[in-house]
């Protein structure tokens, strides 16, 4: 759940349901739902807010009873439709929490449609908090006006992904070690389609990883400049680079 950008405005907080959405409908929040909007935000019966599933749009809605253990909301007028959006993934090698936390939130309000760990070789973190990272999502789609939350995936071995790979999606690969064309300039070629960004753990790519890496047609290594970046900075800049020049921040949008 989202602070409201002016803490003093309640009226523009935004809350992500899982219920279907359509106006004179009722929606029935669950327990952390209640308590944000009645003992954080302190709303009372009456108070508007703005709602979405990630299908039906954003719709205001009127919060109907105020008491911890059974609020709800009544569905107003829809607000926005569900815009279309590109279906961007993220793969990325677990890293210790405060920074996996860090992706999970940049790449939401990146537009990142899907977040897919994957086990490296080097990766050093055994255990994934799914329901943390989908958690995370969530606050980030409601504070950044998106009206989807990406979908966070069970971790897989990087091997496994890549032998399920789909036909036609361009895999941008962070190649710390220089064997990647700079991003800009490999965009520039890219075929048209849609596409998904891997970044290495902070221990990097082993060696035979990065050429098993690159023998795959769907594969394009590329470089993100002569420093080496943290795992969550390098995602977060090659995203924002890669959305600005071919993905939602131009129009038309590539996917
Ligand atoms: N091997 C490094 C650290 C890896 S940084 C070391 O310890 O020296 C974590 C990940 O960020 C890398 O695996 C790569 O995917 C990405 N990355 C960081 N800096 C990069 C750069 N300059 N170019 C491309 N990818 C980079």
């Amino acid at each position: 759940m989202s602070e409201p950008a002016d803490a003093n405005d309640p009226t523009r907080a935004r809350l992500f349901v899982t219920a279907a959405l359509d106006t004179g409908g009722d929606v029935a929040l669950d327990a952390r739902a209640a308590h944000y909007l009645t003992t954080v935000l302190r709303l009372k019966p009456g108070a508007e807010i703005a709602v979405f599933n990630g299908r039906d749009g954003e719709f205001a809605a009127k919060l109907v009873t105020a008491r911890k253990r059974a609020s709800a909301l009544e569905i107003g007028a829809q607000r926005r439709a569900q815009p279309p959006e590109p279906d961007v993934w993220l793969l990325f090698a677990p890293v210790k929490r405060a920074r996996i936390d860090l992706i999970a939130e940049k790449a939401t309000e990146l537009g990142v449609t899907r977040l897919c760990p994957v086990i490296t070789r080097r990766t050093a973190v055994a255990r994934v908090n799914l329901a943390r990272l989908a958690a995370i999502a969530i606050e980030a789609a409601e504070q950044c006006e998106r009206l989807s939350v990406p979908t966070v995936d069970p971790p897989l071995p990087l091997e496994t992904v890549l032998a399920r790979w789909p036909a036609g999606r361009t895999l941008l690969v962070g190649d710390e070690a220089g064997g990647g064309r700079p991003l800009g300039a490999a965009l520039a070629d890219l075929k048209p389609g849609p596409w998904a960004l891997l970044v290495g753990p902070e221990g990097g790519f082993a060696e035979a990883e990065l050429d098993a890496l690159r023998r795959f047609q769907f594969v394009t290594p590329v470089g993100l400049g002569p420093r080496v970046l943290r795992a969550d900075t390098a995602v977060t800049a090659a995203l924002a680079v890669v959305q600005c020049l071919i993905g939602d921040w131009g129009h038309p949008p590539r996917s």
